[in-house]
C-alpha cells in the first residue's frame, strides 16, 4: 500500500519519503501521536517503501504492496526485520522484556541478507522495561550503519529521555476531521451522516474508526438515549439507570455518550446547524428535550457531568455519584 493511502500526517510522510529518496536516513526514529492514528500503519509503508522490490523503476519511494518483499514485510516475517512488541498474556501492562532487546542486538550484527538495511521495528516502545531500556540504548548509542531503528509510541513521557534522545522525532496528529469522515464515506461507504457519527465518536482516530461495528455502535446509541432520556422519566426509572451505568463497566464510555447527548442538546438549544450534532439522527428527540430546557440548565448539567466525572474518578460510590446526576437530570430537563 503506498503511502498515498494514508489520510492525514502530511507533513510526517513527506519527511520520511524525502529521507529515502534523498537516501538520508536516520540510524533511529521515534514515531509520536496519538493511539491509533496511524503511525503504525506509516512505520510499516516506510518499511516497505525501503525494501520494495519494485522500486528500482518507480520514480516515488512508495511502496507497491504486493510484491514478495511488500508481502513478508505486510506477514512480518521479512528476513533483515525485527518486529518487537510487548508479550501477549502478560495482563493490563505487557511488557518488553531485557531478552527481546537481546534479541534486537543478535539481529544488528549481520548485514541486511536482502535489503538496505537491518531494521528493527518496536511498537508500544514505552512498554520497554527500565533494564530493556537501557539496553536498548548501549546499541542505540552506537549503531551499525546497515542498522535503522523505528520506535512507536503513543506515551512518549513513559520513555527514557536519553532513549528519545537518540532518535529523530516524528510527530503525527491526527486527521481533520473532514479528511476522517471523507475518508470513512469512501473506505466503509457510509453515509455522511454514519461516517460524521463515528469520526465524532473516535476523534477522528482511523485505526479506531475503521474497526468500529456501525450497527453495534448505532445500537449503543440508542441504549444510552434511551438510559439517558427515557429513564429519566421517572424516578423509579432514574435509579435503575443509575444502577446500570455503575454496574456496566463502562463507566468511560457511559460518561463520553451522556457529554456528547448533552452536547447536543445545547447545540440545538442554541440553534447550531444540524452538521454539528453527534446524533444527528435523533434530532426530533433533541429538538424535543431542548425546548423543555435552557441553554443554562445543561451549561450546569454539564458541570455536574463534570463533577460526576472526578468523583468517579476518585472512586467514590459510583452508584449514589450517578444517582445524583440523573436528579440533576430531572431538574435541568423536567419530563414532559
Ligand atoms: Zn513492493
Amino acid at each position: 500500500m503506498p503511502f498515498q493511502d494514508i489520510i492525514g500526517h502530511e507533513t510526517p510522510i513527506t519527511w520520511l519519503r524525502n529521507a529515502i529518496q534523498s537516501n538520508h536516513l536516520a540510524h533511529a526514529y521515534l514515531l509520536i501521536g496519538e493511539e491509533a492514528i496511524g503511525k503504525r500503519m506509516t512505520a510499516i509503508q516506510f518499511i516497505q517503501a525501503m525494501n520494495c522490490d519494485t522500486h528500482a523503476d518507480s520514480p516515488t519511494p512508495d511502496a507497491c504492496g504486493t510484491c514478495r518483499s511488500c508481502q513478508q514485510i505486510m506477514a512480518h516475517i521479512h528476513p533483515d526485520i525485527l518486529f518487537i512488541q510487548p508479550e501477549e498474556g502478560q495482563g493490563q501492562h505487557p511488557q518488553i522484556k531485557i531478552e527481546r532487546v537481546r534479541e534486537i542486538e543478535h539481529h544488528v550484527i549481520y548485514r541486511p541478507l536482502l535489503g538496505m538495511k537491518k531494521i528493527c521495528m518496536i511498537d508500544n516502545a514505552d512498554r520497554l522495561t527500565i533494564g530493556a531500556a537501557n539496553a536498548l540504548l548501549k546499541t542505540l548509542e552506537e549503531p551499525p550503519d546497515h542498522c535503522l531503528f523505528l520506535l512507536v509510541t503513543s506515551r512518549p513521557s513513559a520513555l527514557l529521555t536519553t532513549l528519545k534522545s537518540r532518535c529523530l522525532t516524528v510527530r503525527f496528529a491526527p486527521p481533520s476531521q473532514e479528511q476522517a469522515i471523507d475518508y470513512l464515506m469512501q473506505e466503509r461507504g457510509f453515509s455522511k451522516a454514519d461516517a460524521r457519527f463515528i469520526s465524532f465518536l473516535t476523534n477522528a482516530r482511523l485505526g479506531e474508526a475503521l474497526n468500529l461495528d456501525l450497527e453495534d455502535t448505532k445500537a449503543k446509541q440508542h441504549e444510552f438515549f434511551s438510559l439517558l432520556f427515557e429513564n429519566s422519566a421517572s424516578i423509579s426509572g432514574s435509579f435503575e439507570a443509575a444502577e446500570t451505568l455503575s454496574k456496566s463497566g463502562q463507566i468511560p464510555e457511559a460518561l463520553l455518550w451522556i457529554w456528547t447527548g448533552l452536547r447536543d442538546i445545547l447545540l440545538v438549544a442554541t440553534q447550531a446547524p444540524t452538521e454539528f450534532l453527534f446524533h444527528e439522527d435523533h434530532l426530533p428527540k433533541l429538538r424535543e428535550l431542548a425546548q423543555r430546557t435552557s441553554p443554562q440548565k445543561i451549561l450546569g448539567l454539564l458541570d455536574t457531568l463534570h463533577q460526576l466525572e472526578q468523583g468517579l474518578q476518585r472512586n467514590l460510590n459510583s452508584q449514589l455519584r450517578f444517582e445524583q446526576f440523573f436528579l440533576h437530570l430531572r431538574e435541568a430537563i423536567p419530563p414532559s
